[in-house]
């Protein structure tokens, strides 16, 4: 099924002589197969070829995790997620709505949450860095923050909210200098986020360390100019 190694893990993949019962580390389906990694992580069909933002909502909806730089960099592991791409508008949101909801406890509102932030985050086009001025993992976080607080253009303290987190956001990321990455902005972006609504909401995410795993995967890599830069 896969020529490659675990997309989670790296290990190489075994196969077993029998089919057995394996559940899916992204949408937690369990089908039958022969293969998995030493690790024990299994990748079924459908989210092996799945489109990238479908990928996304189903892990997202599917995990229990409250950490949403170790959901993004498990997101960010399969191939289906690009290097650089407008996926990565939605990721920062599902990423940061999912690790939400989950401290919370309430699986309802981040299904909810998760299907109207795709709807917003696919109106903002790839590229748009670049032209206008505006990382898209910016407007992610306050998509995030805007949906959260439910927001809307005559609201008060939530219009203040999301538009304050998605300009500090900003500020951050630019702070790195160019060439882009969305691997980077990301995590820029979520970090951002976690300390703003720690700060502002009093709701504490799980935080891990980021050690990036991407540069060899891009060409544009500033390696030790970069704040995740490990290798
Ligand atoms: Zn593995
Ligand atoms: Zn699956």
């Amino acid at each position: 099924m896969f020529n490659e190694g675990c997309f989670v893990c790296g290990e190489e993949l075994v196969y077993s002589l029998g089919e057995e019962n394996k559940t899916c580390v992204y949408c937690g389906n369990t089908v039958m197969s022969n293969v998995s990694c030493p690790k024990g992580h299994f990748i079924c069909d459908d989210c092996h070829s799945a489109p990238a933002i479908e990928l996304i909502e189903k892990f997202c909806n599917q995990t229990e995790l409250a950490d949403p730089l170790q959901i993004a960099e498990m997101l960010m592991k399969s191939p289906m997620i690009k290097m650089h791409g407008p996926e990565h508008h939605y990721l920062v949101p599902a990423a940061l709505i999912a690790a939400y909801y989950n401290k919370l406890s309430d699986a309802h509102q981040k299904k909810h949450k998760l299907a109207i932030a795709r709807l917003r985050s696919e109106t903002v086009p790839g590229g748009y860095c670049g032209t206008h001025g505006t990382c898209g993992a910016a407007i992610g976080g306050g998509i995030f923050l805007s949906i959260v607080l439910g927001s809307n253009p005559l609201a008060g303290k939530e219009w203040k909210f999301s538009n304050q987190l998605t300009g500090i956001s900003l500020l951050n990321i630019a702070e790195q200098g160019g060439p882009r990455c969305c691997k980077r902005d990301s995590f820029i972006a979520i970090q951002t986020a976690a300390d703003f609504i720690l700060e502002k909401l009093n709701v504490a995410l799980d935080r891990s360390e980021i050690i990036c795993e991407f540069s060899t995967r891009n060409k544009q890599c500033k390696f030790s100019d970069c704040t995740y830069y490990s290798y």
